[in-house]
């Protein structure tokens, strides 16, 4: 799977929810897992590779507490948000190279259903709840870039068309 850079507009669009997971969407967040990898990012959002449905992967190794996570999200959606904020450096596959430090809240309580069609609920925090937000974001068609300042925002986006200019 190609994965699409800014300002690519299906990267600006809603993906729609999945009425239930079917052998075909397990099938797409499968590649999908496989694309985030070889990247390497630690996670990814359909919309990322062209696909306008609600899939989240997700592949992240918490080293300070020896934890690994390798999971995939379908329909993903935050019912609660900490009133506690903190600022993390993000970056994004579909801006290689880019990095800018985002405020969000510190802690999530996400839904999701699991590739069993089975309803997960669970409360995140840490790094974890980082990578959700910045993911489900994507699913709104939402960037990282959209929490800056319009001057930064259009600054890096000029960039990834420069870096890929070189590239080509
Ligand atoms: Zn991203």
């Amino acid at each position: 799977m190609e994965i699409l850079l800014v300002p690519h507009p299906i990267l600006r669009q809603k993906a729609k929810k999945l009425n239930s997971v079917t052998a075909e969407d397990i099938k797409t967040a499968n590649l999908m897992m496989k694309s985030m990898i070889k990247a390497p990012g630690v996670g990814l959002a359909a919309n990322q590779v062209g696909i306008l449905k609600q899939i989240v992967t997700i592949n992240f190794e918490d080293k300070e507490n020896n934890k690994k996570s390798n999971y995939i999200l379908f329909n993903p959606k935050i019912i609660k948000y900490s009133q506690e904020t903190v600022v993390m450096e993000e970056g994004c596959l579909s801006l290689p190279e880019q990095y800018a430090d985002v405020e969000r809240p510190k802690d999530i309580v996400l839904e999701y259903i699991d590739e069993n069609n089975k309803t997960i609920k669970k409360q995140i925090d840490g790094y974890e709840a980082r990578i959700l937000q910045h993911e489900i974001d994507h699913l709104s068609g939402k960037l990282f870039v959209d929490y800056l300042s319009s001057l930064k925002r259009n600054m890096l986006i000029k960039k990834v068309k420069k870096i890929q200019n070189i590239k080509k």
